[in-house]
């Protein structure tokens, strides 16, 4: 791929590190490291009764020198704020244990939210687990029929949502869910009998003493929907023993340190903002920033300056809608206790990591990884050389690989630096899924001699880092060459006025598939013809006329997920015509 050859290299110096990151040596990390030693720098339920995420988030901290620390500072979309400190989230997530235990909710039944980022969504998550229910949350967005969907599938017991949600989403479609028996109101004065409860008064009567039961390791805690990208959402089973996978890269990758401030923007209706925006920081007893509301650049950069956020995790299309909008954060805000900015969920184009050095003056750390993951898998850490384009190297304790086909059509595992296929990572790790809810069949064919294949393409280097290509399902054959959605469209963000670009293949008789991209401009920008011709020289003149788009649309947005991933599959159905697919998660 010419990208590989092409990129400048960021390479990263003591001097230029604020505080030595916890992996420094990253070969040594990785040859030295072993699962018992992160599961021995976790703390273990009391008198060994196993592991339980709750307990490493929260309990352990509750006392001694983290007692008074804040754990989760919020900020509400109206300028309120409310903090609390680790013995206070003790406290209230024992509470909400005991209402779990009051209405009889017995351990491994489901409890979903719908909510917006409130504290109480929190204070469910880590309540659930201490009560080893099985967490599902949802985007508070989702309109009635995807919420039926996914909590019948996931054979919903109770439900914590707020008094206007219910009444414009859930009350219509409760009827269609007989096993739903508790609904919990965060708003409500008073509880409302059938079923639904004041959350208010129930907290009150509550105990805030609870002994968390054994929990094993392997114990079900949470339940994730896939964000729908490239089909029907699927729903993801992971085990308390995630833990070890998410304080390991709270560690190594995010590099938490005592002290930091740390701000995850994803909504815990997507993996990430349960991951990272709930379990890693508070298994590491840092502060955890919630914001209630979405996007707006001045707002995020005020929360950046204002909170002093050292660590900040984001995701592409954050970055570049940030891009988007004329700013210079680094000369109108005071953005210098930001030691660390992460990405994840879609490839980050070379031009958002160059716009990171010159507009924070600190690169940005790509990661990935996946739902079934349940954590960071593939980093560029603080201590390596990051190579723009690339998602950098696997973390410790996780073996990666490329695997093509063979005559068989058996995946095997291909040793030449350089040559594209399907990722693998060897199974298995904490953090891996451990089934697909009903769909048994599906889960088995992830798997392939010990290896779950993760269906990106992707590329290792003779350094070993990876580079992503795109998913199985979105490359291109566009006369005998493969090409990959992400290299034409980091190609065209580096012309000015393009904000964010979309590639798809469009059948075409002579190419057997044509790339067409959808491009969205920066503020200010007005599509026209010219500039359409411009930009198709510009792609021409970057990438060749081979992979180089033939055609090219101008759209005011780009469709994507509530996670913020571009779907392009449904540019690609309505540029032909066809259904639609399902568009649960579609954010417009
Ligand atoms: P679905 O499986 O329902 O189609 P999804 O795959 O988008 O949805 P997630 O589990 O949220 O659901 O996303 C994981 C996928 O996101 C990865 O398989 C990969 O395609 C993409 N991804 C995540 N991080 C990166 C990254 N740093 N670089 C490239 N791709 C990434
Ligand atoms: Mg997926």
């Amino acid at each position: 791929m010419d990208a590989v050859n092409k990129v400048e290299i960021i390479t990263k110096t003591s001097s230029s590190q604020l505080v030595k990151p916890n992996l420094s040596d990253y070969r040594r990390t990785k040859r030295e490291f072993s699962w018992d030693q992160m599961q021995s720098e976790l703390s273990g339920l009391p008198e060994g009764r196993g592991l339980n995420i709750a307990h490493e988030a929260v309990d352990r901290h509750a006392f001694g020198k983290n007692e008074h620390r804040i754990a989760i500072k919020w900020l509400g979309r109206t300028g309120k704020t409310r903090d609390y400190t680790y013995k206070q989230l003790k406290t209230k997530t024992n509470q909400f244990a005991n209402i779990l235990e009051t209405l009889e909710v017995k351990p491994v039944e489901r409890v979903f939210t719908l909510t917006g980022r409130i504290p109480e969504l929190y204070i469910a998550a880590l309540g659930s687990w201490k009560h080893k229910n099985i967490f599902c949350p949802l985007f508070s967005t989702f309109s009635p029929e995807p919420i039926l969907q996914r909590m019948s599938k996931g054979n919903a017991k109770v439900l914590l949502t707020t008094s206007n949600l219910y009444q414009r989403k859930i009350s219509r479609i409760k009827n269609q869910l007989p096993q739903l028996k508790h609904i919990l109101l965060t708003d409500a004065t008073d509880h409302l009998g059938k079923g639904l409860w004041s959350l208010q008064k129930l907290m009150k009567e509550a105990s805030d003493e609870y002994d968390i039961p054994p929990t094993h390791p392997e114990d079900h805690a949470i339940l994730h929907f896939t964000s729908g990208t490239t089909g029907k959402p699927k729903g993801a089973l992971h085990v308390h023993s995630a833990i070890l996978n998410l304080y390991m890269t709270g560690k190594y990758v995010l590099d938490f340190h005592p002290g930091d401030i740390y701000w995850c923007t994803a909504n815990p209706g997507w993996v990430a903002g349960t991951s990272y925006g709930i379990i890693a920081p508070l298994s590491h007893g840092i502060t955890s920033i919630i914001d209630e509301a979405g996007f707006d650049a001045q707002r995020w950069y005020h929360i950046l300056e204002s909170n002093k956020v050292n660590v900040w995790y984001t995701t592409p299309t954050a970055i570049r809608s940030l891009m988007r909008v004329k700013s210079t954060p680094k000369e109108t805000f005071d953005l210098s206790h930001l030691r660390l900015v992460h990405s994840v969920g879609e490839p980050l184009n070379p031009e958002a990591i160059r716009w990171g050095q010159s507009h924070f003056g600190l690169p940005i750390h790509d990661n990935w990884w996946q739902t079934e993951t349940g954590g960071i898998m593939i980093a560029n850490f603080p201590s390596t050389k990051i190579k723009p384009g690339s998602m950098g190297l696997p973390a410790p304790g996780i073996e990666a690989a490329i695997f093509q086909k063979d005559d068989h059509h058996k995946p095997m595992k291909i040793n030449t630096p350089g040559t594209y296929g399907e990722l693998a990572i060897k199974a298995a790790w904490p953090s891996m899924f451990r089934g697909y809810i009903h769909d048994e069949a599906r889960y088995r064919k992830c798997f392939s001699d010990n290896w779950y294949m993760t269906g990106d393409l992707a590329m290792q280097d003779e350094e070993g880092y990876f580079w992503f290509l795109g998913r199985g399902d979105e490359i291109i054959k566009t006369s005998g060459h493969l090409v990959g959605p992400f290299e034409v469209e980091s190609a065209l963000m580096e012309h000015p006025v393009v904000a964010e670009a979309a590639v798809i293949g469009k059948p075409d008789p002579m190419t057997g598939q044509l790339v067409k991209a959808f491009v969205a401009l920066k503020q200010d920008k007005e599509p026209s013809e010219a500039l359409r011709l411009e930009i198709l020289g510009f792609g021409r003149k970057k990438l060749g006329t081979v992979i180089a788009p033939k055609e090219i649309a101008f759209l005011d947005d780009l469709p994507k997920t509530k996670s913020g991933k571009i779907m392009r599959r449904l540019l690609k159905a309505r540029e032909l015509g066809l259904p639609e697919g399902d568009i649960s998660t579609l954010e417009f």
